[in-house]
């Protein structure tokens, strides 16, 4: 069994920091100054107040989140988003606006749909989800609800540069596979949500910040835990939060605010993702599927000339130790997420990994 840590290229859950993993596995029987491990205590614990009232400071810090938004911590994944932005965001007269950039986007917006009137502001299906809608082609109802945008396309490997200009319609950013990757705004949002096992820790919790006004929206008919009104009330703590993951995901804001915050973490992400991009370009062995102008700094995807080299592309690589690298069954090719948490070297690695490939193959 090899022992030491490979490339892990997956898209999510995805690499940590290797930092964050040794201090939890220090801390995991103990947490220092508790003598109880954090799997253990209750969540009503001074210890594990501390832990959630940390984890959203350095949030806040990274972020630079206005004291007007309230930052939550949510269990069901960035897809009860889905459902919860327009359980409480929707009203019986109104609109949702929808822009569509892929498969989740195309989730979050069936899922409004079974819940209230939904009109698709873009989308770029017809050309396969190649890049995300240019200004002009971006049709808002006036007077919507909110206008729904995914900041990053996993499975297709498309970000936005810009957020799309929305005047006063709230705007609902599910920012899964890119939050913290790069400064942000979250003065221009009204809601941002994030399933945290991409780029922020593992599995189980999803980060929701939302602006105070819109609690006013969130109907008191609405079930306890599908009320952002609810969960803003109680600090998140309605009912048990999911503490581990919490605690990790503490870790990693704790560790992207010493490494220099979101200014030096872009700076960073540019930098591997042009490397890797440059690569893809040099020769035309292979072939970028997103259009430049809207690449992913998180995931990048590119394509082979058949299906069997892709294949073996993937099948060497992981003998290499380079894990992770087949792309969603739905988009297939090859997918690269080189999030946060992914090491400079590991980009370095597999773009040595390429040209030995295609001198081999080429
Ligand atoms: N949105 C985006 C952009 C995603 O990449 C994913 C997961 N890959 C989801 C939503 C769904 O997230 P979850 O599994 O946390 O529900």
């Amino acid at each position: 069994m090899r022992s030491e840590r490979i490339f892990n290229f997956s898209a999510g859950p995805a690499v940590l920091p290797v930092p964050v993993l040794e201090q939890a596995q220090r801390e995991l029987k103990a947490l220092p100054g508790v003598g109880m491990s954090i799997l253990e205590i209750s969540h009503r614990s001074k210890a594990f107040e501390d832990v959630l009232a940390r984890a959203e400071a350095d949030i806040r810090q990274l972020a630079n989140v206005p004291p007007t938004y309230r930052v939550l911590f949510l269990q069901g994944g960035a897809s009860l988003q889905f459902a919860m932005v327009p359980m409480n965001l929707l009203t019986a007269e109104a609109t949702a606006d929808y822009i569509i950039t892929g498969v989740w986007a195309t989730k979050a917006a069936e899922e409004a749909r079974k819940l209230g009137k939904v009109h698709i502001a873009a989308t770029t299906k017809a050309e396969q989800f190649t890049r995300v809608p240019r200004p002009a082609e971006i049709v808002l109802t006036p007077g919507a609800a909110y206008v729904h945008m995914t900041s990053n396309n996993t499975i297709y490997g498309t970000e936005w540069k810009d957020l799309p200009r929305v005047g006063d319609i709230p705007l609902v950013n599910d920012t899964s596979s890119d939050m913290f990757s790069r400064p942000m705004d979250v003065s221009k949002h009204a809601v941002i949500y994030a399933g945290a096992q991409k780029n922020m820790g593992p599995a189980g919790v999803t980060v929701v910040i939302i602006r105070e006004d819109l609690l006013a929206r969130s109907a008191a008919s609405l079930p306890a835990m599908l009320s952002y009104a609810v969960h803003a009330e109680n600090g998140s703590m309605h009912n048990t939060p999911p503490v581990f993951a919490i605690y990790v995901l503490g870790l990693v804001t704790r560790w992207l605010i010493e490494r220099g915050g979101l200014d030096e973490t872009a700076k960073i992400n540019e930098r591997k993702a042009a490397r890797l991009y440059a690569e893809i370009d040099n020769t035309g062995f292979y072939r970028g599927t997103a259009q430049k102008d809207s690449r992913s700094l998180m995931n990048v995807t590119f394509r082979l000339s058949s299906e069997a080299l892709e294949k073996q592309f993937v099948n060497e690589a992981e003998r290499a130790g380079l894990d992770g690298l087949k792309g969603h069954r739905s988009a297939g090719g090859i997918r690269a997420s080189i999030y946060n948490a992914f090491p400079e070297e590991g980009v370095v690695a597999l773009v040595d990994f390429m040209k030995d490939y295609e001198r081999r193959l080429g």
